[in-house]
């Protein structure tokens, strides 16, 4: 039984199972729930066609695809927007076909882009049995404080402006995570690093951590040449980077992203 008003709805643009590919859990098998829209606009960006700023003014997917076997690519469509109980049967029904999972991995785009929505649905994940694994940019922190009941893992970003070409958001990060830690949200910083990556913003970054909660791991993820985004970082950049970072805060590793190696979504 739900108390979810019929008119929930958010534009998702695909649902599949698959294995974590960053950070820590990398590896992991999780659902994945991918949402559309974004606020900001990474140059490096891996999922274009969720960013608001480059589609057209109103723009929302007309149909969300549901993958039917793991990693086969056998999609099927769904019109957009998607009601949470439709969701949440798709989530049941992978789940106990191909689960157990790991986590409901909710990613973007940015899902704190649809607060309601995720207050609705987190809940009902958890009545599942099922844990929530949020990807997001880090920096929407007033959005999160409904879903911090409901969350196990956070994965946030720090956005090196740098390579994000885009404004920083040191405040918000800070702000997000501070309250991750204090609703004891599993909780890791991942930021993706290009050759071009400004050591002062990482000197930045490890100031956010470690002014808020320093045993906080940091992810230092090499950026995957994608679009126009081609300038991936040296090794010898990444082991100068993770030795700098070292020298703020104890938990620092480099991370690059594996599904892309195996040509997984
Ligand atoms: S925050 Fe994520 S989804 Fe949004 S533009 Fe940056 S990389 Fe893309």
């Amino acid at each position: 039984m739900t108390d979810n008003p019929p008119s929930l709805t958010a534009p998702i643009t695909e649902i599949f199972s698959s294995v974590q590919g960053e950070g820590p859990c990398v590896g992991a098998r999780q659902l994945f729930v991918r949402f559309y829209g974004c606020h900001r606009r990474c140059a490096f960006c891996d999922s274009p066609e969720t960013v608001t700023a480059w589609q057209p003014p109103g723009y929302q997917p007309p149909r969300c695809r549901v993958e039917q076997t793991p990693g086969r690519r056998d999609f099927i469509e769904m019109p957009n927007p998607l009601p949470v109980e439709t969701l949440l049967d798709w989530i049941r029904a992978l789940d106990r076909q191909f689960g157990p999972h790991h986590a409901v991995s909710l990613t973007g785009g940015e899902p704190l882009l649809y607060p309601d929505y995720l207050r609705a649905l987190l809940p009902r994940i958890e009545h599942f049995g099922l844990k929530t694994y949020l990807e997001t940019a880090g920096d929407l922190y007033t959005q999160l404080d409904a879903l911090l009941p409901w969350l196990d893992f956070a994965a946030m970003d720090i956005k090196l402006p740098s390579v994000t070409l885009n404004e920083a958001a040191w405040g918000g990060h800070r702000k997000f995570l501070a309250r991750c830690v204090e609703n004891e949200v599993d909780v890791f910083a991942k930021a993706v690093v290009s050759a071009d990556t400004d050591p002062a913003d990482l000197d930045a970054a490890c100031a956010v951590i470690r002014d808020v909660a320093p045993q906080t791991m940091l992810i230092l993820q090499p950026m995957t040449p994608f679009g126009e985004a081609r300038r991936a970082p040296a090794p010898h950049q990444l082991l100068d980077w993770q030795a700098r970072c070292l020298a703020h805060i104890p938990n620092v590793r480099v991370i690059p992203q594996t599904h892309k190696m195996m040509n997984q979504l």
